[in-house]
């Protein structure tokens, strides 16, 4: 009877541990690194579909560029291979160095939000990933893109190469400062959380231009912001949902 009852909880342990196994980060961040999980194209775009369908279209994202653009980002591409069964769940993942790549629905959101066209030249800072760069890639003209993590940069500034997102360009830098040398910019997304918006960004956004930006609100959660600059350089700013991101840091000193 103990051995049966012992069989038994063998088995459950067994089956408990192999449905979790997709999501156990086996320390293998690489997102170049595609033998593990060779991406059978038909399966991911028929969840990629369902991500749109159940998670975007459902919560209300109606913009046909942005419903586009994630139909055609293959997210599963940014995300480490050991995670990579799981990235179009309804959440966001690990890319390695403590940072994410956000939810899917997160993505859409902070890019309806932006309201960009193809005549736009748009700065993102926190590239991360990449995912969120190459989305916006599809939808305007010129993409820059700031990371401070240097290796996280390399990387994602590789794989946008490798998947022909060609108006991306990634930069190493603190994206507090912004990117002076190519300013004004159409629209500016922040996808890190700051403690308030940065005066540089202010700074280097075009008169009726709009910056979409998460800042700290005191609590666990920070407010998703859409501030807009008028024509006459008069700044609106209007509060949307509670959001989660990772701190925008601050750096010690610009890097090249
Ligand atoms: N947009 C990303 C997710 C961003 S996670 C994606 O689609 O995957 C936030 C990123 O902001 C992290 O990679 C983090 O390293 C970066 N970050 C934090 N502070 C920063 C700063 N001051 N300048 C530039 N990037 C910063």
């Amino acid at each position: 009877m103990k051995f049966l009852a012992l069989i038994i909880i063998v088995l459950i342990i067994s089956c408990i541990f192999y449905s979790f196994r997709p999501f156990i980060n086996r320390g293998d961040v690489s997102i170049a690194n595609d033998k593990e999980a060779k991406p059978k194209a038909e399966d991911y775009a028929q969840q990629r579909e369902m991500m749109v369908e159940q998670q975007i279209v459902a919560r209300g994202i109606k913009s046909k560029r942005v419903l586009d653009a994630m139909n055609s980002v293959p997210r599963h591409m940014f995300v480490p291979v050991g995670y990579r069964r799981g990235s179009y769940f309804d959440q966001p993942l690990p890319i390695g160095s403590g940072q994410t790549i956000s939810q899917p629905y997160i993505v859409a959101l902070m890019t309806e939000m932006l309201d960009v066209n193809s005549d736009d030249v748009v700065l993102e800072i926190g590239t991360g990933s990449g995912y969120q760069a190459a989305v916006l890639s599809t939808i305007v003209k010129k993409l820059y893109t700031i990371e401070i993590i240097e290796e996280l940069g390399m990387q994602a500034a590789q794989l946008l190469k490798s998947l022909e997102y060609d108006n991306v360009e990634v930069k190493i830098s603190d994206g507090g400062l912004g990117l002076p040398e190519k300013a004004p910019f159409d629209a500016i997304i922040v996808t890190a959380a700051a403690p308030e918006i940065p005066d540089p960004l202010i700074k280097q956004l075009k008169p009726g231009g709009r910056m979409v930006i998460p800042v700290d609100n005191n609590s666990y959660s920070q407010d998703l912001l859409i501030v807009e600059k008028d024509k006459n350089g008069n700044i609106e700013t209007k509060s949307t949902i509670p959001v989660r991101f990772v701190p925008l840091v601050k750096g010690e000193k610009k890097i090249e």
